[in-house]
C-alpha cells in the first residue's frame, strides 16, 4: 500500500481484486483519510448547532461572588441558634437588598439584611434564613428556625472557577453550551467551518422534482435526501445538476464538484454498462481506495481522492444511497468538523425485535427500523419492505438493525444491535 498526500487528505492505494472490506475496515479507511477543517469566528447565537474548533477556558469565577439561593434574610447563624417557632429571634433589619446590587452595610450581631435571589452576600452574614419561616415586622423580623452556617449560599467559583477548561475542540454546540458560553461572557466564538459538500446524482433516468413524469423516468429524490444527510451532519451542500450516462458528461461534472471540499455522487458505481462514475474518477487521475464492501444495501461505494478532495461514490438505489451516507460520509463530514473520534457516528444501541427478522445471510444486512421505547425498553420494529429501492423504508426510520453476516433469521424477542440515525422520539 502506498501513501500519497493531496490536499488535505491522505489516501493509501489498494489493489483492486482485494475481498470486499468489512463496514468497519472501511470506515476506518475513510477516517484515516480525512482531516478537520479550519476554524471561523461567529456570533455566539450564530454557533448554535455548530462545533467548537477552540477549547475555551473560564476567565472568571461562576458565580462571580458568594450570593443568596433563596429569598429571605442574610444573618449571622449564631444569632438564630435558639429560633424555634415557639421561642423566634428578633433581629433588626438594618437594609434590602435586591439581586443585582451589593449591600452598604455589614450585618452585626443582631441584625439582618433583607436579601433576594442572587443577590451577593453582605459582610458579616454568614447563612440565610429563608423568607418563609420569619415574620417582618415594621423594621424587625422574626426568625422563626435556625439555620447552618453557609445555609441556602451558592458559592463563588462553585459552578466553574476560573481558569478551567469548561469546552474541548470538537463540542457540539448545543442550547445548554450557547447558554453556558454567553453566562462566560463569550459573544464571540470560533467553530469549524461548515464543509461544502456537492451532490452529483448521475443517470439517464432522472428527471428533477417537478418536471413533467416521462416514461421510464424517475424523480432525482437522492440529491434531496442526500442534501439533508449532508446539512444534518453540520455540512453546507450545494446540488450540481444531473449529470447522464457518459463519460464525457460525468467527468466534466466531477471537475466541477471538486471545487467543493467533498463530493458525494449517486448512481453510477455498480457494475452495470452505463457506470462511469470509476472509469470517470480513473481518467482524472482520482485514487480509489475501496469501491466495495461486504454490507447490504449498498454493497458498491467508492471511496477515492478526487482533486484533494474525499470523494464518496454511492448507489443509485435511495435506500442504498442513504444508508452509505450514514455508515460513511456522516462520520467522515463530524471528523471533518473536528469531533473526536468516539462521537462521530450516532451511537449504537440494543433493542429487542418486535418481529421476526430475515436476511438473506451472505453480508451484513442493515434494516431500516422504526426504534422507539416501549414499557422501560428498546423496542426495534423493521419496516415491512426492505428492498433497496423502497425508500419509504426510510421515512420515520431512526435506526439501522444490524443483522450480522451469515445470520438468516432473529426471533421475535430477540436483542439485537441497532445503529441509530436519528433521534429516537
Ligand atoms: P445505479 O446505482 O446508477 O445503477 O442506480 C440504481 C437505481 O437507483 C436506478 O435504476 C434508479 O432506479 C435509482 N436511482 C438512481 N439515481 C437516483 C436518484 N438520483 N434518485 C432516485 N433514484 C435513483
Ligand atoms: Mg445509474
Amino acid at each position: 500500500m502506498r501513501t500519497i498526500f493531496g490536499k488535505g487528505i491522505r489516501m493509501p492505494e489498494v489493489d483492486k481484486k482485494e475481498p470486499l472490506l468489512t463496514v468497519e475496515q472501511a470506515r476506518e479507511r475513510v477516517l484515516e483519510a480525512i482531516r478537520p477543517i479550519a476554524g471561523e469566528r461567529v456570533s455566539l447565537a450564530d454557533a448554535h448547532c455548530r462545533v467548537l474548533a477552540e477549547s475555551i477556558v473560564a476567565g472568571h469565577d461562576i458565580p462571580a461572588h458568594d450570593n443568596t439561593a433563596m429569598d429571605g434574610y442574610a444573618v449571622q447563624a449564631a444569632d438564630v441558634a435558639t429560633a424555634t417557632r415557639e421561642t423566634p429571634v428578633t433581629l433588626a433589619v438594618i437594609e434590602t437588598l435586591p439581586a443585582g446590587y451589593v449591600a452598604s452595610r455589614t450585618v452585626e450581631p443582631g441584625t439582618a439584611i433583607r436579601i433576594m435571589t442572587g443577590a451577593p452576600m453582605p459582610d458579616g452574614a454568614d447563612a440565610v434564613v429563608i423568607v418563609e419561616v420569619t415574620e417582618s415586622e415594621g423594621d424587625e423580623v422574626r426568625v422563626f428556625r435556625s439555620v447552618a452556617p453557609g445555609a441556602s449560599i451558592r458559592r463563588r467559583g462553585e459552578d466553574v472557577t476560573a481558569g478551567t477548561v469548561v469546552f474541548a475542540h470538537g463540542t457540539d454546540l448545543r442550547a445548554g453550551e450557547i447558554g453556558f458560553l454567553a453566562s462566560l461572557g463569550r459573544p464571540y466564538v470560533t467553530v469549524s467551518r461548515r464543509p461544502r459538500v456537492a451532490i452529483l446524482s448521475t443517470g439517464d433516468e432522472l428527471i428533477e422534482a417537478g418536471q413533467p413524469a416521462e416514461a421510464g423516468k424517475l424523480v432525482n429524490s437522492n440529491a434531496f435526501s442526500l442534501a439533508a444527510l449532508a446539512k444534518e451532519a453540520g455540512a453546507e451542500a450545494t446540488v450540481l445538476p444531473i449529470a447522464r450516462d457518459t463519460l464525457e458528461d460525468i467527468s466534466a461534472a466531477l471537475v466541477a464538484a471538486a471545487e467543493a471540499d467533498v463530493v458525494v455522487t449517486s448512481g453510477g458505481v455498480s457494475v452495470g454498462d452505463f457506470d462511469f462514475v470509476k472509469a470517470a474518477l480513473d481518467g482524472l487521475g482520482a485514487r480509489t481506495n475501496f469501491w466495495r464492501i461486504a454490507m447490504k444495501p449498498g454493497k458498491p461505494v467508492v471511496f477515492a481522492e478526487l482533486r484533494g478532495r474525499p470523494f464518496f461514490g454511492l448507489p443509485g438505489n435511495p435506500v442504498s444511497c442513504m444508508v452509505g451516507f450514514h455508515l460513511f460520509v456522516w462520520p467522515a463530514l463530524r471528523k471533518m468538523l473536528g469531533v473526536e473520534a468516539g462521537r462521530l457516528m450516532r451511537p449504537e444501541v440494543t433493542a429487542v425485535l418486535s418481529g421476526p427478522v430475515k436476511s438473506s445471510g451472505e453480508r451484513r444486512n442493515y434494516q431500516r427500523a422504526v426504534i422507539a421505547w416501549r414499557d422501560g425498553r428498546l423496542v426495534a420494529e423493521t419496516k415491512r419492505a426492505q428492498g433497496s429501492g423502497v425508500l419509504s423504508s426510510m421515512v420515520a426510520a431512526n435506526g439501522l438493525v444490524v443483522v450480522p453476516e451469515g445470520t438468516r433469521h432473529i426471533a421475535e424477542g430477540e436483542s439485537v444491535r441497532v445503529q441509530l440515525i436519528g433521534e429516537i422520539v
